[in-house]
């Protein structure tokens, strides 16, 4: 039925926490663990960005303990170049990546399953495949799961016919089809949420490449987002994009303008809006609402937001004790939910580990992100900041960071692009030790 209208941490404490060579711990209550022979047993739950880095840097840390790595898939897509492959400048081969390394070269032990449930007090996770682990601390990476029905009439049904292409994979496969058979002449619509969500930036980029798509295939079509907010990250550096390469192909409406979705037909990739317009698309693309994935519920460490509020020094659970959780899962505020986060924060929660099971204290932490967006192929804009605990929370350290210039000249907007490909090539290094 279409839709009717209605109303700085120092160079030693870093080596002191990620220090090699270890002493046992002299801690209660691990000694069965120690008495397996390893200095500790760490689980790790997700092999994205965060649970990755964390398996990897607790095995560079301390060689000794047993790390074991729990995730379903044997490839991992990336989020981060996704939108690449729906402009058509990648292939999907190219944003894939494997455990081998993990396994082969770190030694940790890779799993691939779900974790169905945690019992805390059991320090103990229960796997798809009948086993139980046992763990000294808990890591949880288990990025975000989405709110289905928060946005009327987007349930999973939906997002087959309406991908929301939010989880790189089959959705990106599906909505990257679905622009391919968009006639020229038609209409993308991008319904973009509130904050929080995964890659404040990511809607946007998202625009601009399939932008650049039409640009190249179907040069009669348009892109429309509609957008829940009046603000939205590097807004200004991506409209003076926008106008400078597509001019007036992408079309921006925020909450003010009416913007925000209230309703999705997803059988006749309809939406209505909150003072009840209606918009038809030729390809609709829903990022909806999100939250923790789901095994962070279980375990008991979301609060009423759905999110995981954490000790910021260590990145432990505020609620459950020896439970770690990093990436997108997390209230980590003002850093935003990004992979160059999740692997930034992992490692902070790595060296608290280690620390902790040496008896020591974690080092302090710092931690730092670098967001490139692609507007064009030789087009880039990044967004860049240092954070801290500052007075018990986490804070963006004054005068740290910045935007790209807005009055950069196209050199510059080319060299940001090829720094894009770098960050990307690097990031990934570091997190499974492959290469795209
Ligand atoms: C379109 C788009 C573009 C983006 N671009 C960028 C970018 O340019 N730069 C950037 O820094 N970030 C970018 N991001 C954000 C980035 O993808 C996320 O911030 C990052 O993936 C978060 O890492 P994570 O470890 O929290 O979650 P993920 O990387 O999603 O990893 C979670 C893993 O946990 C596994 N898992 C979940 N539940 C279980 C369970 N019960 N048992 C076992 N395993 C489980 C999942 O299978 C998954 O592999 C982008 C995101 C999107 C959507």
């Amino acid at each position: 039925m279409p839709l009717k209208p209605r109303q700085g941490v120092s160079r030693r404490q870093v080596l002191k926490g990620l220090g090699a060579a270890s002493s046992l711990p002299l801690i209660g209550g691990l000694a069965p663990a120690f008495a397996s022979g390893s200095d500790g047993r760490v689980v790790v739950i997700g092999g994205g960005f965060g649970g990755a880095t964390a398996a990897k840097y607790l095995k560079r840390a301390n060689p000794n303990l047993s790390v074991t790595l729990v995730e379903p898939a044997q490839t991992f897509y990336t989020c981060p170049f996704s939108n690449l492959f729906l402009g058509g400048l990648r292939e999907m081969s190219k944003i894939a990546h494997g455990y081998d390394e993990l396994r082969d070269r770190y030694g940790v032990e890779v799993i691939h399953t779900l974790a169905e449930d945690i019992d805390p007090d059991g320090h103990s996770v229960s796997l798809a495949n009948g086993d139980t682990l046992h763990y000294d601390k808990l890591v949880l990476s288990p990025g975000i799961d989405i709110r289905w029905n928060a946005l009327e009439g987007y349930d999973e049904a939906a997002a087959e016919l309406v991908p929301h292409a939010w989880k790189a994979g089959p959705q990106t496969e599906l909505l990257k089809r679905q622009i391919e058979g968009m006639d020229d002449g038609g209409t993308f619509v991008l319904v973009a949420p509130e904050n929080p969500f995964r890659c404040p930036p990511g809607p946007y980029e998202r625009a601009s490449m399939v932008a650049h798509y039409l640009s190249q295939h179907k040069p009669s079509s348009k892109v429309l987002i509609l957008d829940a907010k009046d603000n939205f990250s590097k807004q200004g550096l991506f409209t003076s994009g926008w106008q400078q390469l597509y001019g007036d192909s992408i079309e921006w409406v925020g909450l003010s303008g009416d913007g925000r979705v209230t309703r999705v037909d997803a059988e006749n990739r309809e939406v209505e809006t909150e003072f009840g317009t209606v918009h038809r698309a030729d390809v609709l693309n829903v990022v909806p609402p999100q939250k923790a994935g789901w095994i962070a519920e279980r375990a008991g460490v979301t609060d009423d937001s759905g999110w995981v509020p954490v000790k910021p020094e260590t990145f432990e659970s505020q609620r459950v004790a020896d439970i770690f959780v990093v990436g997108d899962a997390t209230v980590a505020a003002p850093m935003p939910k990004s992979g160059f986060c999740a692997n930034a924060q992992a490692k902070v929660a790595a060296a608290a580990i280690v620390a902790a099971l040496r008896g020591d204290s974690a080092p302090e932490p710092y931690w730092s992100n670098t967001c490139y967006s692609l507007i064009g192929p030789e087009y880039g804009i990044s967004v860049a900041g240092v954070y801290r605990v500052m007075d018990g929370a986490i804070a963006e350290v004054e005068g740290s960071g910045g935007l790209s210039p807005s009055d950069a000249s196209p050199e510059i907007r080319q060299m940001e692009a090829e720094y894009a490909v770098g960050w990307y090539n690097a990031i990934c290094q570091d997190t499974w030790g492959t290469e795209a």
